[in-house]
């Protein structure tokens, strides 16, 4: 066989593996064959199917040596190693398209596809997991949705799958629900403060209410209270007034009676005066009278232009300055006439004066 490549293409790593891959299957094949051949394989032997018998590291295979030194095993492109980021790689059209797991952030799995889009090992799995009633792949594929419950089993019987990103956006929903639950007590709190600081208005408005009526009622008990006792004292007053009105009418009718017993007493006294005395102690009585009375002592006497004092009582005219004697007066055919003193002589004053009694007297 010609060692000169009869292909097109480039020989990448890829073809390099796949071609690998293929001549061990193809031996594997061959050798199936032949054995069954012979009648010492039959149906369900491991030889059944000669890919699930490929290798995972096919570099074996390869006569170059190792890049960390002769002999140094490199992990095979089979190897699988958990990554997070693998789950942010796009579909490999190349690869078989088995969603694995990856510590729950699922990934496509990394070998090349060969059968129904699966790499040998899933294939493998696959068909199992058909022959037992199962679905599909437990985690399905990484072109097509993510199962929230395994696959592998029956319908109604797989287990759910916690995916990471679900368990963040659950524990994000739980964070929420509950700032949300926190959110309606406050908000529940909030109403109830509301509502007992109304209630707590109203018990106070309708006690200030109250108060007032209250004190209301006492106000018009109080001027009820202070009308009856103003119409009492009037008429308690009215009664007063009239009780006096009659004491003073009595008092009237006593002092009319003791008035006219005063006049009776003295008419009756006079009477009996009159009756013991004679005419001269009369007369006496009343001249003694006349002197008692306040008439004026002194009077003015006009003689030649002169403005004289004049003593009535005596009759006597006296010098107004220093009430020197001057002379008398009488009285003749109705007037006064003036007589000069005489020193050292006696006038008859008395008789005068008897004479001016009388006449006063008649005047009353
Ligand atoms: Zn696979």
């Amino acid at each position: 066989m010609s060692k000169a490549c009869p292909l097109v293409g480039r020989m990448t790593v890829d073809v390099h593996y796949a071609s690998m891959k293929a001549a061990f299957e193809a031996g594997a094949e061959a050798l199936r064959v032949a054995l069954e051949k012979t009648g010492e394989v039959t149906n369900g032997d491991v030889l059944t199917d000669t890919r699930a018998v490929v290798p995972d590291d096919l570099w074996v295979f390869d006569p170059r040596p190792r890049k960390e030194g002769p002999g140094a095993k490199k992990p095979s492109p089979g190897k699988w190693v958990d990554d997070p980021e693998l789950a942010n790689k796009p579909f490999d059209a190349e690869r078989c398209n088995c969603r694995k797991w990856n510590a729950g952030h699922g990934a496509q799995c990394n070998r090349f596809a060969e059968d129904d889009g699966l790499c040998t090992l899933h294939k493998n799995q696959y068909d199992k997991i058909i022959a037992l009633g199962g679905r599909d792949l437990p985690h399905g594929r990484f072109n097509e949705e993510r199962p929230t419950h395994e696959l592998s089993k029956p319908e109604g019987e797989g287990a759910e799958h916690k995916w990471s990103d679900m368990k963040a956006e659950k524990a994000a929903k739980k964070e929420s629900e509950k700032a949300e639950k926190a959110a309606k007590k406050d908000s529940e709190k909030a109403e109830k403060d509301k509502a007992r600081e109304l209630k707590k208005e109203k018990r106070e408005a309708e006690k200030a209410e109250k108060k007032k009526k209250k004190a209301e009622e006492k106000a018009e008990k109080k001027a009820k209270k202070a009308a009856e006792k103003a119409a009492k004292k009037a008429e308690e007053l009215e009664l007063a007034k009239k009780e006096a009105e009659v004491a003073e009418k009595a008092v009237e009718e006593v002092a009319v009676v003791e008035e006219v017993k005063a006049v009776l007493d003295e008419t009756t006294k006079k009477v009996e005066e009159m009756e013991e005395t004679n005419g001269e102690e009369l007369a006496l009585d009343l001249g003694e009278e006349t002197e008692e009375m306040p008439e004026e002592k002194f009077g003015i006497f006009e003689h030649d232009g002169e403005s004289l004092k004049w003593n009535k009582e005596t009759n006597e005219i006296l010098d107004p300055d220093d009430e020197e004697l001057l002379g008398r007066v009488a009285q003749v055919d109705g007037e006064w006439k003036f007589n000069k003193v005489e020193r050292d002589s006696d006038s008859d004053s008395d008789s005068d004066s008897d004479s001016d009694s009388d006449s006063d007297s008649d005047e009353e």
